[in-house]
């Protein structure tokens, strides 16, 4: 048992995951897999999780991925969510009868934070002003009650297509300005009004540490986050989601990719497509570390920390949620329509 877990979990790095370490791993992965069935629990763990947590989840995904997983728990009545704090509440807005429970109360999202309700508030009232057609698109990155006051929620892997879908030609993008000029140059007849929000994490990675892999590597295809900055996206290779480049990489002919987000995306790739090599100019987001198997352990025993959102708020964001549910299918999420697979 501790020898696949090590051979799996050491082509992510073997110089953290050590026989040692993986061998003091195994008592709280057993623990884990024991609470989950004694509590009725499901684990959804966001691609940016440590590797060890992928080893108990029971799904894994992107923020559209894990929401729609999310919405179809029936069986259990705990879902253990692994991620930061709008993920779990997004779980909590789409499956409500459930209890939710974040392992860290502390997990929150620099570009979350960038949208509080009150400013969003005042900014849709003073645009509607200018523009009577006005829609509301916001990034599932964001709060409850920032959901709440949008007409439809997306994700970066369906960004675009929301945007398409929408017959208002004015639109007020929340929270990302990164993601909002993504899809302005996808989505050319449409006026984007961009929040002016970023992940801090996406930010500092720089197109000068990305031509560095690139020289020193013949043949790499490089795999950039729409939440990455435009000079960085302007020498990707793709624009993807998380989920889109795991599926990038299984498809593609290449061997070598850099995937250009935070690290844990690289860890996944590593177990999900051990074939290929995956190599780093990735920022490590602490929100998402945040999350370690004895705050999970923790958080099966006492049953913490248990997210709550008001009933009126729910059903708001619920229904910008849905929205979004109705415009896209599972199948258009790993590739927007524009990137080839080469
Ligand atoms: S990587 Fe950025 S957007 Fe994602 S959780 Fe961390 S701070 Fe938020």
């Amino acid at each position: 048992m501790t020898s696949e877990i090590y051979e799996r979990l050491r082509r992510v790095d073997p110089d953290y995951y050590t026989f040692e370490r993986v061998n003091d791993m195994v008592p709280l992965l057993d623990k884990v897999r024991r609470l989950k069935r004694e509590r009725h629990a499901v684990l959804l763990a966001h691609n940016y999780q440590r590797a060890e947590i992928f080893e108990v989840a029971d799904e894994t995904g992107d923020s559209l991925g894990l929401a729609l997983k999310a919405a179809e728990v029936k069986e259990a009545k705990v879902i253990v969510f692994c991620g930061v704090h709008f993920m779990a509440e997004t779980a909590k807005i789409v499956n409500p009868t459930k209890t939710v429970l974040l392992p860290d109360p502390s997990a929150g999202c620099s570009l979350a934070d960038s949208a509080p309700a009150d400013a969003v508030r005042d900014r849709i009232e003073e645009l509607k002003q200018a523009f009577p057609d006005l829609a509301v698109v916001t990034y599932v990155n964001t709060t409850a009650d920032v959901k709440a006051l949008s007409d439809i929620c997306c994700t970066s892997g369906n960004a675009v297509s929301v945007v398409r879908s929408l017959p208002a030609r004015n639109i007020l993008f929340i929270p990302d300005r990164n993601l909002a000029r993504h899809v302005a140059n996808n989505v050319p007849d449409k006026n984007i009004i961009a929040w002016d929000g970023a992940c801090y994490i996406h930010e500092q990675i720089t197109p000068e540490a990305v031509l560095q892999v690139r020289s020193a590597i013949p043949g790499l295809k490089i795999l950039a986050h729409p939440e990455c900055r435009d000079d960085v996206l302007a020498i990707a290779d793709a624009t993807l989601s998380t989920s889109g480049m795991i599926d990038y990489a299984r498809r593609s002919d290449a061997t070598k990719f850099l995937a250009v987000t935070e690290c844990g995306l690289s860890d996944l790739l590593s177990i999900e497509v051990p074939d290929k090599q995956f190599y780093r100019a990735c920022k490590i987001c602490p929100f998402m570390k945040s999350i370690t198997l004895e705050n999970v352990v923790e958080s099966l025993e006492k049953l913490q920390f248990e997210i709550t959102i008001p009933e009126e708020t729910r059903r708001q964001a619920e229904r910008a949620i849905h929205r979004m549910f109705e415009v896209t299918s599972r199948d258009a999420i790993p590739l927007p329509p524009n990137v080839p697979v080469e």
